[in-house]
């Protein structure tokens, strides 16, 4: 599996002549050669591949790194420059997005025989369409984040705080096995809710308040995204209204993922319905996102987004209204692409909950 990650590396090597890539990003370290620890570089030619690090890492990455030679280094750059001068390696790519600029003026010091080739986001793009493996790994960790929420639900009673049920929350998600939380959760309740990303607070919910919560867990690096919107107590009108408009936009929209649809045509689904019943001004932020080894990945779902859906993309589609003075309703579920439309990989209920 991980070898044919790195095969998507080849067109790569040959559009821009490269002998090699620098990775040093985790993230796309742990992608490409599986190594889960907090330093280390990988560097892979188009016939070989080393992962250099310090005594540290050796005994972790022996059992971990897949397809690449284990280097013990002492000092990275000397390691990485003796790898160079004896495999002819002579123009080098490295993350421009990932190397600062004082990394970048070590490394060039180091290979000054070396070319160095910035490179764009190459692993965002690789890392897009998820594989079954990371699929497996994405659905077990909304499903327990998802089964988290709904055990720790009834706690939302007038009198909580905020705070207090994005605590428990993540205590339950240890509990069932998460290594942490994805981000810090949101929990924005009555007039709060007119913040997308009004993170959980001191304030006290209050009857009658409806309560946003959005949260996710982190499980073996990847992440969970979902959003619910519930009622403390039993909820006016106009909360009762908003929420129906919402949820009725986030099943339009889910209803229409399929490979080959653009990005911005779903968003239109979920924003026109919004428009069509008087509260176009109150969605402000785009529909949906990837969600992978980050909590926000490629593609972009928004009016500006230029992206089709592929079969394996990992998306959120989370349409919300917020009034300022009033408050606020998101839903949002996770869902990867499959050949015949979609399979949505979160499940907390979507109706609107009263507590
Ligand atoms: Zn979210
Ligand atoms: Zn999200």
């Amino acid at each position: 599996m991980l070898k044919n990650r790195r095969s998507r590396l080849e067109p790569l090597f040959e559009e821009l002549k490269l002998d090699a890539v620098l990775v040093t990003d985790l993230k796309n370290i742990r992608y490409l050669c599986g190594f889960s620890g907090s330093e280390g570089a990988l560097l892979i030619s188009s016939s070989a591949a080393w992962f250099l690090c310090d005594s540290r890492y050796t005994e972790q990455a022996a059992s971990e790194v897949q397809g690449a030679e284990v280097r013990e280094c002492v000092l990275r750059l000397e390691a990485l420059q003796a790898l160079a001068f004896e495999n002819g390696l002579k123009r080098i790519g490295f993350e421009a997005a990932h190397t600062s600029v004082r990394a970048f003026r070590k490394i060039s010091a180091a290979l000054n025989e070396v070319e160095l080739v910035e490179l764009g986001p190459v692993f965002d793009d690789i890392r897009t369409c998820k594989d079954s493996l990371e699929i497996d790994l994405l659905a077990a960790v909304a499903k327990l984040a998802s089964q988290s929420l709904t055990a720790i639900l009834p706690l939302i009673q007038p009198g909580v705080r905020e705070s207090e049920i994005a605590l428990e929350l993540e205590f339950e998600m240890r509990r069932r096995g998460a290594d942490g939380r994805a981000f810090d959760f949101i929990v924005a309740s009555g007039v709060r809710g007119a913040m997308p990303h009004g993170r959980a607070s001191d304030k006290v919910i209050q009857s009658g308040e409806l309560v946003t919560i959005d949260f996710g867990a982190l499980k073996d690096a990847y992440h969970s995204d979902e959003t619910v919107t519930v009622a403390c107590g039993e909820p006016g009108v106009r909360a009762r209204e908003i929420h129906a408009i919402v949820r009725e936009a986030h099943d339009l929209a889910i209803q229409r993922v399929r490979p080959g649809i653009f990005c911005k045509d779903l968003d239109a689904v979920a924003r026109d319905h919004i428009r069509e019943h008087g509260y176009g001004d109150y969605f402000g932020h785009g529909l949906g996102h990837g969600v992978g080894l980050e909590i926000h990945e490629q593609p972009t779902l928004s009016p500006r987004s230029e992206a089709v859906l592929e079969e394996g993309m990992v998306v959120t589609i989370e349409p919300g209204i917020y009034i300022p003075g009033f408050g606020g309703v998101r839903i949002e579920d996770t869902l990867v692409v499959t050949a015949e439309g979609y399979r949505v990989l979160t499940s907390a209920d979507k109706q609107l909950l009263i507590f």
